[in-house]
């Protein structure tokens, strides 16, 4: 939505859409998302997540399925403090750049560092299968939000973000003991291109509705009711 400033409101997490149809992305920004069904199993697991991080976190190891990264000198963020801060609420990483047209903020999941001290953005993303390397392209802008929120508010990134995808090893397997597979997905930061991308959103949502896409599922369906 748009602030009585005439700047637009977006999060990392909400740029998906403007990969995904640009006509659902405008409709969305300028009369606000449909309610949906929260994905209460996802949240679940980012929680659980989280709290497996923070564990190896105090001991100042890394979580065994994400050791390769340790032999290339990474650690997870240390200070929790400030991490929970960045977890609990969208105001502490917000940036807000009025020449653009617009504010940007948002919560992160998890935080590891380089050797040389660079912060890397990470962000848990759970499901009942392997992922697919065509949905990677869909979350390249919310990682580079990431990061420009870091560089905004000072802090050195690196050119890497992480996905940290976890799902289900055998969804045909009875047992409540769900056992989950993990698999680390390194998204390039390129902070020059994500700049650009952004002023094609506002541009787009400062722009007339686009008109409905028909290879998109939703603006289909609207248009045929
Ligand atoms: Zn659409």
């Amino acid at each position: 939505m748009k602030t009585k400033e005439g700047l637009w409101k977006l999060s990392p997490s909400g740029l998906y859409d403007f990969d995904d149809c640009k006509a659902c992305f405008w409709i969305d920004n300028h009369h606000g998302k449909a309610p949906g069904i929260p994905f209460v199993l996802n949240m679940a697991m980012d929680s659980v997540l989280k709290s497996r991080y923070d564990i190896y976190r105090a001991k100042n190891e890394l979580p065994p399925e994400i050791e390769k990264l340790g032999q290339e000198g990474v650690s997870l963020f240390k200070d929790i403090e400030t991490l929970n801060k960045w977890r609990g609420h969208v105001s502490h990483l917000q940036i807000i750049n009025e020449k653009a047209g617009y504010i940007l903020s948002g919560k992160i999941d998890e935080v590891m560092v380089e050797k040389d001290g660079r912060l890397i953005p990470a962000d848990f993303k759970s499901s009942g299968y392997a992922p697919k390397d065509d949905k990677k392209k869909y979350y390249i802008s919310q990682l580079n939000a990431y990061a420009l929120m870091f560089r905004e508010h000072g802090h050195n990134i690196s050119d890497r973000a992480l996905l940290l995808h976890y799902f289900i090893k055998d969804a045909k397997n009875p047992s409540l003991d769900v056992e989950f597979i993990s698999h680390i997905d390194p998204v390039k930061i390129d902070l020059e291109a994500f700049e650009k991308k952004m002023a094609k959103i506002v541009e787009l949502l400062n722009s007339p509705y686009p008109g409905d896409d028909l290879e998109c599922q939703s603006c289909v369906y609207y248009a045929s009711r």
